[in-house]
């Protein structure tokens, strides 16, 4: 099937764009991204609503629309859980979302970050057939989503509607495995229904590029890799990936990816071996060993995804400021909460590394479901 997303595999995620003290988004320094991100031959912008409180897309009409002809561009916009109640809400606010930005048509719409709650008021409030008319109208040109929950949801919304033409999934190289977000099983249930891939979050809010522990960045260094380049190529060296969105807030971070991704080449065997040491790096960072070997979760009488939790702990432990609140969430929607565990022992009689479960999913608990702390 053809690819509906056809540009070269940078995308500029306009969520973290440069910032004035005032609070404004800086339009010189952005106008200057833009102008340098087209000339090098790059053409996928993308923004939602609640980035930077609307700010994101009057900034793109500014900076992009107002400056260049309408086919110099493709522009990514979503359909936001916050920002409708009901069917009737939909249509206006994609008017609002396009008057904002200063265009006749999105070339993408998406549902944003869908999982297995915003599904269901997704479905009750007739997103999918409303968005679908406004595309049948030409105010949408291809439909997509964006995703954030385990595989199997996404599996099922995929089976529920072949029309979505594009998924966007949270994809790099330390969330690949992990229990709590499985990125690779994302990506692998992409490729069976055949849709096109965008990866969002690429180096994981910075984690894996500035904020990238110090022997981390010296194994790439000796690979000739910067961390950044690294986890994007990695990302955009994938089967089926079309674009990698990255979030640039400044003209260096732009300088830098566009330089790389320009020419774009999939990483090598020796810079694939240093991002795979780098892998082994970070889990061992883990505060809790586990190898999500899911041993424990089958006998537990509560069905908490002991290693989801765990995962998610984990996260929240290394990479601070990190989205791990909104995957904890969607791991236990449906119950199974650290808080939930009756202390039978189970798990703990099953675990080869003889981790201390319940102790820990108490601690779990402390961190994500104690008001104060979160
Ligand atoms: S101790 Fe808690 S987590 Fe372990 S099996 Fe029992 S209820 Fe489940
Ligand atoms: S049995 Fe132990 S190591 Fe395996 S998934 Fe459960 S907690 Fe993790």
């Amino acid at each position: 099937m053809e690819s509906c997303i056809s540009c070269k595999p940078l995308g500029f995620g306009c969520m973290r764009l440069p910032m004035l003290e005032n609070g404004e988004v800086d339009h010189a320094q952005f106008c200057n991204m833009v102008d340098l991100f087209l000339e090098r031959g790059f053409t996928y912008f993308d923004t939602a609503h609640p980035y930077l409180d609307g700010k994101s897309e009057t900034a793109i009409r500014a900076a992009l629309v107002q400056r260049y002809p309408r086919s110099a561009y493709t522009l990514a916009n979503k359909l936001s859980n916050s920002c409708f109640k009901a069917e009737a809400d939909i249509r206006p606010f994609l008017q609002t979302q396009l008057d904002a930005c200063g265009v006749e048509y999105f070339d993408y719409y998406l549902y944003h970050a869908l999982n297995a709650d915003y599904y269901k008021k997704f479905t009750a409030c007739r997103a999918f057939e409303t968005v679908q008319q406004l595309k049948a109208e030409g105010k949408v040109r291809h439909v997509g989503m964006s995703f954030h929950d385990k595989a199997d949801v996404l599996d099922e919304i995929l089976t529920d509607h072949p029309e979505l033409e594009f998924v966007q999934i949270q994809f790099n190289y330390a969330d690949l495995d992990d229990p709590g977000i499985e990125s690779r099983r994302c990506w692998e249930v992409c490729r069976r229904h055949g849709k096109p891939v965008v990866v969002m979050e690429p180096v994981k809010g910075g984690g894996l590029a500035d904020k990238l522990p110090p022997a981390g960045k010296l194994l790439f260094a000796q690979a000739g890799l910067s961390p950044a380049a690294a986890a994007v190529r990695f990302a955009a060296g994938y089967e089926g990936v079309a674009v990698v969105l990255s979030g640039m807030s400044t003209l260096a971070q732009l300088e830098e990816n566009t330089a790389y991704m320009r020419d774009f080449a999939p990483l090598s065997a020796a810079e694939q071996a240093a991002v795979e040491r780098v892998q082994a790096l970070l889990k061992r960072q883990d505060s809790i060993a586990c190898t999500a070997c899911r041993y424990c979760t089958a006998g537990c009488p509560k069905a908490i995804d002991i290693p989801a939790l765990f995962a998610c702990y984990n996260t929240s432990q290394v990479y601070e400021g990190w989205n791990s609140e909104a995957y904890y969430e969607a791991n236990t929607l449906h119950g199974g909460k650290a808080s939930d565990c009756v202390r039978c022992g189970k798990c703990e009689a099953i675990c080869p590394q003889h981790l201390p479960i319940r102790e820990l999913l108490q601690t779990v608990a402390r961190r994500f479901e104690n008001e104060d702390s979160i």
